[in-house]
């Protein structure tokens, strides 16, 4: 795996784009360049497509969409892209944000408007980070569905794509400029395409414990959520091109997934007024700063798990998630009818757990300050029926990777200067959250990977029409 060094290498079939990776940011690409009427061809590791994207939960944040100004949602891309910000304490690119704030109002309407995305807005809880309604999430707000959609759009566009096919190397010249790559398949044959610019849509390193292990040791021990074939090949193809690369200690965390169940909680759980307390039956953090950074609060714990505590209100809201709703199916989240059902569910100290419902439902009513600094909004107490999730901390996605302009086109390392024919989107590129996991804001991760994707399909289809 790696990058062949050839000026002259002739290829049997060349292909004017190819796109590495067939989830969200690879669709996003193949659609836009295919629009550009630039021939594409994808190619992806799995032999049916699934990717992060379909295990996720399908949310794509924007601001100043048509659906927004259809519900009545007065919003703009400069708000968000100053919430971006924000969240991340102004350690992340500020024109970068600006220019993929802009491009999701776009990216959302296009996929709408093109290609019948079965988007709507949600509107009836807010994200961490979000001051508006702008997530548009698909029916059953899950990821299958909107990968599925992106991937009828992209058969009934006609756009080629060779599944069960690994890229493993890149050929290059000594600048930089991509020839083609190189493909092995499931029986360990190898094949060569070549390409007249190419798309890295194969998402970052989540998927190898080894560069996670050196990049983010602090969730290394962890639950690794996302797909399994995300190996971090768009940033060593790109490091050893010369490429720069940034913020390689960033990822999504998310704070709520069920053991030993494996099912992903929905965060209107948290949003709508719940709770996390540890073994001892009490709460250890702010839970809705955001559901990444609460990760990391989570398997700081004893046993690193903590039981979600919500009630009626807040359940119903979340079960308009699929995922929600297979957690149910699956065991995880349970009903208790009275206080004392909950700690014998639990198996929770229950003088403690007493004290600790009762201090967060005056916090809630406002009569105290929330010790760790939260503030519930108007929520209803936490009152039977409860319902309680046992949740442990997970990697979603790296947040590291390439360093790309607001064109998705790779920069080479320290310098504003791109390489020939190479883009980058998603998980492959560099996110929106800084150096950490604190500085995600809800929903960046299809945000970049839809969004970035329409860029480079745009990008690298300029370059060979
Ligand atoms: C449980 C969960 C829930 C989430 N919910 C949300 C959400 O609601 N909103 C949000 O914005 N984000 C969410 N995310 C994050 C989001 O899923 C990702 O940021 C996004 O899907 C990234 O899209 P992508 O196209 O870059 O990568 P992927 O969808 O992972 O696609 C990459 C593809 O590249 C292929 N590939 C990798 N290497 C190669 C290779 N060498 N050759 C060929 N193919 C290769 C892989 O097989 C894969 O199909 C969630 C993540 C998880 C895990």
């Amino acid at each position: 795996m790696g990058i062949i060094r050839s000026a002259e290498k002739i290829f049997d079939i060349s292909v004017p784009v190819v796109v590495i990776g067939a989830g969200a940011c690879g669709c996003s690409a193949a659609l836009a360049a295919n629009e550009r009427r630039a021939g594409v061809l994808m190619i992806e590791r799995d032999d049916s497509p699934t990717g992060s994207t379909s295990l996720s939960g399908g949310q794509i944040p924007a601001a100043g969409t048509k659906l927004q100004k259809a519900a009545g949602i007065t919003d703009t891309p400069e708000d968000f892209a100053e919430e971006i910000l924000e969240k991340a304490k102004h350690q992340t690119d500020a024109d970068i944000a600006l220019a993929i704030s802009r491009g999701s109002t776009l990216t959302v309407d296009w996929l709408v408007d093109t290609y019948g995305a079965p988007l709507e807005v949600l509107t009836d809880f807010f994200y961490p980070g979000h001051k508006k309604h702008r997530m548009h999430g698909t029916p059953n707000r899950d990821g299958a569905e909107l990968l599925t959609s992106l991937l009828n759009a992209v058969t009934r566009e006609g756009i080629d794509m060779l599944t069960s096919a690994t890229a493993t190397d890149l050929y290059a010249d000594e600048n930089g400029k991509i020839s083609g790559v190189r493909i092995q398949r499931a029986n360990g044959d190898t094949e060569e395409v070549g390409c007249g610019s190419l798309i890295l849509a194969c998402n970052g390193f989540g998927g190898n414990p080894e560069m996670v292990a050196e990049h983010i040791p602090e969730i290394a021990e962890a639950l690794y959520f996302g797909h399994v074939g995300n190996k971090g090949d768009a940033v060593k193809w790109g490091v050893e091109l010369g490429a720069g690369v940034a913020d390689m200690g960033s990822y999504q965390g998310h704070g709520a997934v069920a053991t030993p169940h494996n099912t992903h909680i929905g965060w209107p759980s948290i949003t709508e007024g719940g709770i996390m307390v540890n073994t001892n039956g009490r709460r250890f953090s702010h839970e809705n700063r955001g559901y990444s950074e609460q990760a990391i609060e989570v398997i700081r714990q004893p046993g690193k798990f903590a039981w979600t505590i919500f009630n009626e209100t807040a359940h119903q809201v979340a079960m308009q998630f699929n995922h929600q709703k297979e957690s149910v199916e699956a065991g995880a989240i349970l009903k208790a009818e009275s206080f004392d059902q909950l700690a014998r569910i639990t198996e929770l100290p229950s003088e403690a757990l007493a004290e600790t419902i009762a201090e967060a439902n005056d916090v809630i009513a406002g009569k105290k300050e929330d010790p760790f600094g939260r503030n519930f909004g108007e929520k209803a107490p936490l009152e039977p029926p409860f319902y309680t999730v046992k949740v442990t901390g997970a990697l979603f996605h790296t947040q590291g990777g390439l360093v790309v302009d607001g064109e998705a086109r790779v920069l080479r390392k320290g310098s504003k200067q791109a390489l020939p024919n190479l883009f980058a989107g998603g998980g492959a590129a560099r996110g929106l959250t800084g150096p950490s996991c604190w500085g995600y804001t809800s929903g960046a991760g299809l945000m970049t990977a839809t969004t970035l994707g329409r860029l480079s399909g745009e990008g690298a289809a300029t370059l060979v029409t």
